[in-house]
């Protein structure tokens, strides 16, 4: 696919589609993560002395209803403190035109406000087309989905191409999904069986090893075990058995912390998984199979990460997460890890720095994966047959 980077985009209107979707409360900001990862694109767009135009949903509001808890206003406020020397305009309404003036950003208002964003409306993405040279894609946490700010819009635009950060994520994915340094280690945790089917067939196929945690793990263990009242998909335990009969590759926990009432400070035991009596459930790995985990983990060369294999968010039930979190961070071949829960066990055990790569995508992430054909994926592909450097 074209790349920013691939273009000459000097004094031109670059529309550029991020992710700034960022979780706010009481009108703050409470991570910045998701838009120092759209930075790059940005600063590099600007430095070409280009007018910059900023596209982007937050949160999910009602189409064609304005949110003011929910509008872009807060970002431009935040961009005009951090990009010196840059003239920041927000702009409500989709204006018909704009005027070209070097290195100014403009932000636009929450594209979810805008009727037809969520059904990829042409008309829609036409407006924004037309305010634009060359339309950058960059919102890899958005790229499974196909709306009008960025599918039909990577349709509509003259010129489109791939932002930084997108070509970042894709790079480091494809590492570790086509031919990847062996051995390769996937860990796979997290509620619901039920979400995580396509991920984990894709990786136990590509995988020399797939450790399993949390619920997911749960559902396996009740094939042969009474696993009590723990936290499972009863639907889904014959598809599991399937998927357990299809590979041997797939590692489940041997031992359990266990508690009877589902709280912060429950007491526990730790208990084989084949001796859980009716009224317990399980919380988290036991210690014996956290450490039979982390031995496979250290002696991987490829590591996958998405999901964590307890109630990571009780302290007295973290340490199984914990355990495998630090084993991935200790080891020095490649690690990606990508996911809601994932990342805030990452910064929770404070080994951001030591893995490879942290997707900004959840959903997206998953999806890619899984190896679907993607429609923006497809779009930015049959764009780099036409003409570069123009
Ligand atoms: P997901 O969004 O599917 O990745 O699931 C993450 C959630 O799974 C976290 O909130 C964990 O607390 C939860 N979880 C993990 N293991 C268990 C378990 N054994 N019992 C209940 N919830 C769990």
């Amino acid at each position: 696919m074209i790349k920013i980077t691939d273009l000459n985009i000097n004094n031109k209107r670059v529309l550029i589609r991020s992710d700034l979707n960022v979780p706010i409360k009481n009108k703050t900001i409470k991570s910045y993560a998701r838009i120092e990862a759209s930075l790059p694109t940005i600063k590099y767009a600007l430095s070409k002395n280009s007018q910059v135009i900023l596209l982007s949903h937050l949160g999910r509001p009602i189409e064609g209803k304005y949110d003011e808890n929910l509008s872009l206003k807060i970002i431009s406020l935040y961009l005009k403190k951090i990009l010196k020397n840059i003239e920041i305009i927000f702009i409500k309404d989709i204006p018909e035109k704009i005027e070209f003036k070097e290195k100014t950003l403009i932000i636009l208002e929450n594209v979810r406000f805008n009727i037809g964003e969520k059904n990829n409306s042409t008309e829609l993405a036409k407006k924004y087309a037309n305010l634009c040279d060359v339309f950058v894609m960059d919102a890899f946490g958005c790229i499974h989905r196909s709306h009008a700010s960025t599918h039909s819009l990577a349709k509509q635009a003259n010129k489109t191409c791939a932002g930084l950060l997108l070509i970042q994520e894709l790079k480091y994915l494809k590492k570790a999904l086509i031919n990847p340094i062996r051995p390769m280690v996937s860990i796979v945790g997290g509620a619901k069986i039920s979400t995580k089917f396509g991920i984990l067939d894709k990786l136990l196929q590509i995988s020399d090893y797939v450790i399993v945690g949390g619920g997911i793990a749960n559902t396996f263990l009740a094939i042969n075990n009474n696993i009590g009242k723990s936290l499972h998909e009863s639907k889904f335990i014959n598809k599991a058995k399937i998927l357990k009969q299809k590979y041997n590759n797939l590692i489940l926990p041997h031992d359990s912390k266990v508690v009877s009432e589902f709280h912060e400070n429950a007491d526990f035991i730790t208990k084989k998984v084949f001796n859980i009596s009716n009224n317990e459930e399980i919380i988290d790995f036991g210690n014996e199979s956290a450490i039979k985990m982390a031995k496979i983990i250290k002696k991987a060369k490829t590591i996958l990460w998405n999901g964590p294999v307890g109630v990571f968010e009780f302290k007295k039930f973290r340490e199984g997460t914990e355990i495998i979190a630090k084993a991935i961070a200790k080891n020095k071949g490649l690690s990606i890890a990508g996911g809601g829960d994932t990342l805030a066990a990452i910064e929770m055990f404070k080994i951001k720095n030591k893995l490879s790569y942290i997707s900004t995508g959840g959903g997206a992430f998953l999806k890619l994966i899984e190896g679907n054909t993607l429609p923006i994926i497809e779009e930015l592909e049959k764009r780099s047959t036409f003409k570069k450097k123009e």
